[in-house]
């Protein structure tokens, strides 16, 4: 592990040196790091580096799980079902470990575990590698066909099913996401890491070394590090640089409330789902209700500065005809509340976590998509770990790096 002083090497001398004198700077009084955005990304990322004993502001310009964050929603799920996607089945089950003793340390419980269902009427290709990447970690699993379906979830329909995958509580969650972001910022100050409501750009800059932030009410923030963690703004931010490889698009998902003293569909008794055959996904009800999002709504773009967050008839119309076909009896529910986010997809669906090209003391971290949640504490302990210096596995490296990401062009 790199300690503070290590890190100074690294800030001061070492990784910068080669840029000339002018990086081989520490501006006294000023912190060691700040992380811009304090989302599931930064606000993880922060904390991880306060934990590891450096000074750290943590800015963001509405504030921790405002309600324009991506992080923001009441709940998100932890699986390590991935279809082919290995490398982050391996890391959800890192990261929910994480989650489990950083749950245990906060004294907060954040995690509803649960099975998770994989609704298919055929074999498909993903859920063929998964199953075997499930062998491959020895996860706990089960199929079950449709007759078993309708006896251990007689709340659901499942004429359309043939089977369904289902990943067991030793991999499968729901995060109060929201709270566990809060919680995040709180801890984070009570062990000295300093948060601001603040709005930050890129300011000044010496050679290859950012020397400050530029703030929204027109100060600057010196620091001898930045890390971006703005997620579905940073194609705002970095235009040229991010822009091109990420796309923000718009997600709703709506809450509806059971029958008066139903308890079938709400946790323990209603397990998260993924729809292969009608499409979406949902998890039972915590507090506000029984949770679906159509997902396939189109991908429109989504300024999440400024866009509405009401939701449009279209995927209303989605959302209750489907809600009526797989719950009948929640077939006259009402909708107890919706929402609109956005995720920051990149091309292959593989984060960016990786350092400036023109900056050496200067990280982006983005692109989570509509799987980033569920990583946030492995992303802050591996941003820290690459702010202080600490070599990354060179395969990781490479997923993440910010080259290695196609150009979406307009139309991934
Ligand atoms: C509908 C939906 C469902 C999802 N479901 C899941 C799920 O079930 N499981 C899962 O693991 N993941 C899920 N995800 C993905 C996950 O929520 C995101 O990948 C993750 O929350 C992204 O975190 P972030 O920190 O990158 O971005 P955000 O949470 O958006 O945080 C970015 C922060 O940066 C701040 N900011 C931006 N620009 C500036 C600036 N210039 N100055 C200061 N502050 C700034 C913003 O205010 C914001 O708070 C879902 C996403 C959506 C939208």
């Amino acid at each position: 592990m790199i300690d503070r002083r290590g890190f100074l090497n690294v800030t001061a001398g070492g990784a910068l040196a080669a840029a000339g004198p002018a990086a081989a700077r520490v501006i006294k009084g000023a912190p060691d790091v700040v992380v811009v955005g304090a989302g599931a990304f930064g606000g993880w990322a922060a904390l991880a580096l306060r934990e590891r004993g450096l000074s750290v502001v943590s800015l963001d310009e509405y504030g921790p799980a405002n309600p324009r964050a991506s992080s923001a929603g009441e709940t998100r799920s932890i699986r390590a079902g991935y279809g082919a996607q290995g490398f982050y089945s391996a890391w959800a089950v890192k990261a929910l470990k994480l989650w489990r003793l950083k749950e245990a340390e906060f004294g907060r419980t954040l995690l509803y575990v649960n099975d998770r269902i994989e609704l298919a009427d055929r074999w498909l290709p993903e859920m063929v590698a998964q199953r075997r990447i499930f062998d491959e970690l020895r996860l706990p699993y089960e199929i079950l066909d449709r007759d078993a379906l309708r006896v251990r979830y007689p709340q659901m329909a499942f004429d359309d099913v043939d089977f369904a995958f289902v990943e067991t509580a030793a991999s499968a969650a729901v995060i109060k996401a929201r709270e566990s972001m809060l919680v995040v910022s709180e801890v984070f100050q009570k062990k000295g890491g300093q948060f601001r409501i603040a709005r930050a750009r890129p300011g000044p800059a010496t050679g290859r070394r950012m020397d400050a932030l530029a703030l929204g009410d027109g100060g600057a923030l010196a620091a001898g590090q930045f890390v971006f963690a703005c997620g579905p703004w940073a194609p705002k931010l970095f235009p040229q640089l991010v822009g091109p490889k990420v796309a923000v698009w718009r997600s709703e998902y709506f809450y509806w409330g059971p029958p008066a003293g139903d308890a079938r569909f709400s946790w323990p008794n209603q397990p998260a789902w993924h729809d292969h055959v009608a499409g979406g996904y949902g998890f039972g009800s915590l507090e506000r209700g029984l949770k679906y999002s159509p997902e396939a709504g189109g991908r429109v773009a989504q300024d999440p500065d400024t866009a509405e967050r009401l939701p449009t008839d279209y995927l209303l119309k989605r959302g209750r005809d489907y809600i009526g076909r797989r719950f009948p009896d929640m077939r006259d529910a009402p909708i107890l509340e919706t929402r609109a986010c956005q995720v920051d997809n990149t091309a292959n669906g593989h984060f960016i976590l990786d350092r400036h090209p023109d900056y050496d003391n200067v990280w982006l971290a983005s692109g989570g998509g509509g799987h980033g949640f569920k990583h946030g504490p492995l992303v802050g302990d591996y941003l820290a770990d690459r702010v202080m210096g600490r070599p990354a596995d060179p395969d990781t490296e490479a997923l993440f790096r910010l080259a290695s990401h196609a150009d979406l062009g307009g139309g991934a």
